[in-house]
């Protein structure tokens, strides 16, 4: 009889939705895809987008741009950060899926992914748990520190004005982090590696894409999204 781990004591089953959500994909989404999953694993995977999101369960990148198996190399962390390039051997998650994806996969794209209403930055903005500087979340979510010196103090603003301009900047930061990666900001320069900022609103399901000419967020796909969503509503 096998012994059980520490881990494996616990009480509860596998979550019974996940068996369910499982099952939904085997009849649907496996069912109509499985020579593109078995070309895959013979082939290997060559996605040719990087894409960092938040881990927040609202926004997953592969569900907001529908995208197929193969398609997304996703990196999801809190806020969507990216620590700048720091070689002291130290094991760092993020920057060892930077290298794998541009390096060996040698993607074309790096979207950041931001979005409204998240919760690491809104925490950081308003100087509430669970930020203690003994945590893992409170030494991550210093990163946003540098966006919130370029913004400036809240002052007079609406807090929710004050929340989308930092989570916007955050996410043009965390290009300029991109580029302290020698091995990012050489393809680059030679134009065969582009970086770009999106911005997803949970609340109205629109997406935007920062301009690089303006530095604004401009939403996309607007007609479809008016179209849909722009009639009223009875
Ligand atoms: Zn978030």
């Amino acid at each position: 009889m096998a012994v059980k781990r520490v881990h494996e004591r616990t009480v509860m089953p596998f979550p019974q939705e996940l068996i369910e959500g499982y099952r939904a994909f085997l009849i649907g989404r496996l069912r109509h895809e499985q020579d593109r999953y078995s070309g895959l694993a013979e082939s290997g995977q060559s996605p040719q987008i990087l894409v960092i999101g938040c881990c927040d369960s609202r926004v997953s990148p592969e569900v907001i741009f529908d995208a197929r198996p193969g398609e997304l190399f996703v990196v999801r962390n809190i806020g969507n950060l990216v620590p700048p390039y720091t070689p002291d051997g130290a094991q760092r998650a993020v920057s060892a899926a930077l290298e794998f994806a541009v390096q060996a996969l040698k993607v074309k794209h790096i979207v950041v992914l931001g979005h409204a209403q998240c919760g690491g930055i809104r925490a950081f903005a308003e100087e509430t748990g669970p930020l203690s500087p003994g945590d893992f979340i409170g030494h991550w979510m210093a990163l946003i520190a540098p966006a919130a010196a370029e913004i400036g103090p809240r002052g007079d603003r609406p807090l929710a004005d004050y929340l989308t301009q930092l989570e916007q900047t955050s996410i043009v930061k965390t290009l300029d982090n991109l580029m302290t990666f020698p091995w990012i900001k050489t393809p680059v320069e030679r134009g065969t590696l582009t970086l770009h900022a999106a911005y997803f609103g949970v609340a109205t399901g629109q997406l935007s894409v920062r301009d690089p000419a303006t530095g604004k967020f401009a939403q996309v796909a607007t007609d479809d999204y008016r179209r849909i969503f722009g009639q009223p509503r009875f």
